[in-house]
């Protein structure tokens, strides 16, 4: 196992800049409206931990949700276009959403490339239940912009080394 803190040095250039793009999670009141860029869903199992999300890393790897016996929440992760913004971002959907999008998000459901994704949190509350509503991609509508590689650009928005990519997908279906 890598020290926790090590450094990686590297004389390796960067394959491409990797641009932020931000986790959008509706806030109270507010609707985000996003175009799908990936094909599928990601998902991962999260912890809040420090009023953040991060994700289980395994207690074997030091996990602090683990080690604080802090919940395991099932998250769902997808390349989105931001309308509004007219930028990338990543869609962040609860175990709520994805129960409610079930079918649609499932191994066998169709290619998610285009769909029309809107996001809100119902009630009045800052952690009430965040919803996702989707429908499919517009007959000729605009050519969707191409995706972008998910979880390597968590792994990078949680400050992990991107070789726990494989390690952070669960299985399509269980
Ligand atoms: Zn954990």
């Amino acid at each position: 196992m890598r020290p926790k803190h090590a450094i990686a040095w590297t004389n390796a250039v960067p394959e491409f800049p990797l641009r932020f793009r931000p986790i959008l999670s509706p806030e109270v009141g507010q609707k985000l409206y996003v175009t799908v860029l990936s094909s599928r869903i990601v998902g991962v199992l999260t912890h809040f931990v420090h009023s953040r999300v991060r994700p289980c890393v395994g207690l074997e790897a030091g996990c602090e949700g683990c080690l604080a016996k802090r919940a395991k929440r099932w998250k769902g992760y997808l390349a989105v276009w931001w309308r509004l913004e007219a930028r990338e971002a990543i869609a962040e959907i609860t175990a709520q959403g994805g129960l409610d999008n079930k079918a649609l998000l499932s191994a066998s459901g169709p290619d998610l490339r285009g769909w029309q994704l809107t996001m809100w949190r119902r009630g009045r509350k800052v952690n009430g239940p965040s919803l996702a509503e989707f429908a499919p991609p517009p007959v000729g509508g605009p050519e969707v912009p191409p995706s972008f590689d998910v979880a390597r650009q968590l792994c990078h928005i949680w400050g992990l080394d991107e070789s726990l990519v494989d390690d952070l997908a669960l299985p399509s279906e269980q």
